[in-house]
């Protein structure tokens, strides 16, 4: 059931080959079980780091985490990290082992491991050894601490977000005892840096089973993004929406791609509504302006999380228009493309696309608009249609030599681009410089 890559079998065969013991552990074993793809393989070894080397004294070896036992070998240019069995110490701070000590047996290794289904453990010569049940955990999608939740969460917070995360991801359930102690020690997370809670997020965000996972631990994310506060059981009072803020959110981050940041996009477009709603004299909500609000909001969330500057702009400029109405005529579509660029136009389209999924029932028609919205722009652009000032005839030195100076060749350029979108003028050398001579 469970196949090895060529370099993991080496590495077992070179510790056992030496009188170690030697298992691959954890993820890889996990997926293996699940039959989903892993490229990480962790093998755990009673052989101490220096024996490791010794093993793989003709292969080159990197001191990954030698005081934690880690020695990651290449093997055909493979990374594979070994480690020796360890337990570990007391934990103070709610993410880190005051100390580590390593111990002598495979079940002592894995019982420190944090989900039943992580602690799997394989070897050619023991098949699978699994002393938590992880296997019929995996069976009836289960996530479970191994040993008391509680404790568990207490000693590293950062199980808690990982808990979610593969609930997302692998679209489990979380155990009754497992999930009440999320609910109850959550505000642990804070004790995490904020690099290792965007990580987990933007993996969170990207699972199959994210919606679920939304409306079952609002609590937890909203005290990530305290931005996100106020939606959940937001009622919309307005007839183009079923649900409340936040399941209609939960609906559309699960349908937009899974992409990090367009999930990004996803979870804070509406953000801004808890802050702008109004009602008008006939009772209908409304929420004026709460694009801009939900783009402020998410650009202060993805700031503290410290998100790479791409992500923070581009989830910030896709929030901000994700409500603009398009419209299909090329004309339009040109000026929107030849403003926002092929990316962003074709990622808006595809929030709006998830948007409409989370409307009342009727709206959902929408479908074919936007169908129809990305064809116009693949004929644009196989069409080799000018949209941007670099597709125009004209550059900054053809103005030059007609008498153009500094800002007013840009100026000119943008001038020309409008009328060449317009179909006022066509894009060929000489009909733009007429064209910018008479207009003149
Ligand atoms: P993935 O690689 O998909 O994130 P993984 O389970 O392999 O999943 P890693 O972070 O690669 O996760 O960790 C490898 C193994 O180390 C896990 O399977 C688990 O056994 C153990 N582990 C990782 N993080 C923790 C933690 N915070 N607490 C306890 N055990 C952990
Ligand atoms: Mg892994």
């Amino acid at each position: 059931m469970i196949e090895l890559t060529s370099q993991a079998e080496k590495a077992l065969e070179l510790l056992e080959n030496s009188g170690f013991e030697a298992f691959v552990v954890g993820g890889f074993v996990r997926d293996c079980v699940m039959q989903r793809h892993c490229n990480d393989v962790d093998i755990t070894t009673n052989a101490f780091p220096e024996e490791i080397k010794e093993c793989f004294s003709s292969f080159k070896t990197i001191d990954t985490g030698i005081k934690h036992g880690t020695v990651t070998v290449l093997i055909d240019e493979i990374p594979i990290e070994i480690t020796t069995y360890r337990s570990d110490g007391v934990y103070s701070d709610n993410r880190h082992p005051e100390s580590i000590s390593f111990c002598k047996s495979l079940k002592e290794d894995v019982s420190r491991r944090d989900f039943t289904i992580n602690a799997l453990a394989y070897s050619r010569k023991a098949g699978i050894v699994d002393y938590f049940g992880g296997v019929k955990d995996i069976e009836n999608k289960t996530i479970r601490a191994i040993g008391d939740p509680e404790k568990r969460f207490r000693e590293d917070a950062l199980r808690i977000l990982r808990a979610i995360r593969f609930s997302s991801v692998l679209g489990f359930e979380i155990e009754e005892k497992t999930k009440c102690a999320i609910h109850q020690l959550k505000n642990l997370i804070c004790n995490i840096s904020v690099e290792r809670i965007a990580v987990e997020m933007k993996r969170l965000l990207c699972g199959k089973n994210v919606k679920n996972v939304m409306l079952e631990y609002f609590d937890v994310f909203q005290l990530v993004c305290p931005e996100l506060s106020g939606m959940k059981g937001f009622d919309q009072r307005n007839f183009h929406h079923k649900f409340d803020i936040w399941e209609h959110t939960a609906v559309v981050v699960e349908n937009a791609p899974s992409v990090d940041y367009l999930r990004l996009t996803a979870l804070f477009h509406d953000c801004g509504k808890v802050d702008t709603f109004s009602l008008d004299k006939n009772g209908v909500g409304h929420f004026y302006s709460h694009a801009s609000v939900s783009a402020e909001k998410a650009e202060t969330a993805l700031r503290r999380l410290k998100f790479d500057n791409f992500t923070v702009s581009r989830v910030k400029t896709l929030v901000k228009i994700h409500d603009t109405p398009l419209e299909e005529s090329e004309t339009y579509l040109k000026k929107r493309l030849s403003k926002l660029g092929y990316n962003v136009l074709k990622e808006l389209i595809s929030v709006q696309r998830a948007d409409t999924l989370g409307l009342a029932d009727e709206f959902h028609s929408r479908k074919e608009h936007f169908d129809c919205l990305e064809e116009m722009i693949e004929k644009i652009i196989l069409q080799g249609q000018c949209f941007s000032i670099k597709d125009l005839a004209v550059d900054g030195n053809d103005l030059i030599e007609i008498g153009f100076r500094g800002k007013a060749i840009g100026e000119a350029l943008a001038f020309l681009l409008e009328a060449v979108i317009g179909e006022k003028v066509e894009n060929q050398k000489e009909s733009l410089i007429n064209y910018l001579k008479r207009e003149e």
